[in-house]
């Protein structure tokens, strides 16, 4: 299953998340049980510092599954601290030389702040709409198929709809039953930016909160399901993309099964109901 976004460029519903799965070893290991299980995507980015283990692992994963560059995508990220005109390029150059790739599917603004300035920094603004002008002129060339956003709300993106000529492809951002965002959701759909989530499962943390709540828990037992297909499942029947991040074979191939059964009505209204707003990342709303 996948969309097909503003910029032309088709993308899989789901894909991996790889924050903290770093060193070649690992990241090979995570890579090949994926590649095999069907996933197409790939999630990554400059501040998760494992950009260089992907692209070296994918230079012997893609022969090896039989797959060719343009049979994946690759998403990547620019890291807050080099928000800005000419900052942005160079950093998105280096992404493109570590991944080894001529090209990248998909680029984010991983951060509508620029790191070391306070929430309230009247030079956020500015800065993020020089890297999203590098980022409008690094589509042009070719070297990104299609550019978005990370942990933007819905005034950062109508500021930057307002003065950039270009309309995001993708919103990234945290959403899962506890921290339901429909009006971004709606308001996204309305200016045809593709809403993907992540931290779908409850994130990396000894206390998963998603994963052991007993309305998920209570739905899974009764399907014959993981709790985390439940929650996988309760984000693409909306139209919201997914990147579960998992170092558990057995995980990742039991993630990407979440097209073969559908939640009732019934159980949508249960998991929406959970809605606590509670964040289990970071929280732009304080950033100017
Ligand atoms: P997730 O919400 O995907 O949760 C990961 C946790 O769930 C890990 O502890 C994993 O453990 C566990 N898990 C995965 N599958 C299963 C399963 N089937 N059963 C039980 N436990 C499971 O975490 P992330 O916060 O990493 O979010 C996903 C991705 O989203 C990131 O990796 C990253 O790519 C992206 N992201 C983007 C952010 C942004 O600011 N733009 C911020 C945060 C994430 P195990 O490894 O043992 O399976």
């Amino acid at each position: 299953m996948s969309v097909t976004l503003t910029s032309g460029g088709v993308m899989p519903l789901i894909g991996l998340g790889t924050f903290k799965i770093k060193g070649r070893e690992l990241v090979y290991k995570v890579l090949d049980v994926a590649l095999a299980a069907g996933y197409r995507s790939i999630d990554t980015a400059s501040v998760y510092r494992n950009e260089e283990d992907i692209g070296e692992s994918l230079k012997e994963l893609l022969p090896k599954h039989g797959l060719k560059r343009q049979d994946i995508f690759i998403t990547s990220k620019l890291g807050p601290k080099d928000q800005g005109c000419g900052r942005c390029r160079e950093s998105c150059l280096q992404s493109l030389n570590k991944l080894h790739c001529d090209y990248l599917d998909l680029y984010l603004i991983h951060w509508p702040g620029t790191q070391g300035m306070q929430p309230g920094d009247t030079r956020h603004r500015d800065l993020r709409l020089q890297s999203w002008n590098d980022m409008v002129t690094l589509q042009k060339e070719g070297k990104l198929k299609a550019i978005g956003v990370s942990n933007f709300l819905q005034h950062h993106i109508e500021d930057l709809i307002k003065t950039a000529e270009h309309t995001p492809d993708v919103l990234q951002i945290e959403y899962h039953p506890h921290l339901i965002q429909k009006g971004l959701v709606d308001y996204c759909r309305s200016k045809g930016i593709h809403f993907q989530a992540y931290s779908s499962l409850g994130t990396t943390t000894d206390n998963n909160t998603l994963l052991t709540d007993p309305v998920v828990c209570k739905i899974a037992k009764q399907r014959g399901v993981t709790p985390a297909r439940i929650l996988l499942r309760w984000a693409v029947q909306q139209g919201v993309g997914v990147i579960p991040k998992s170092t558990n074979p057995d995980h990742i191939r039991n993630n990407i099964d979440i097209f073969s059964f559908t939640l009732s009505d019934q159980e949508m209204v249960s998991l929406d109901q959970l809605d606590t707003q509670s964040h289990l990342c970071w929280n732009p709303s304080q950033v100017l």
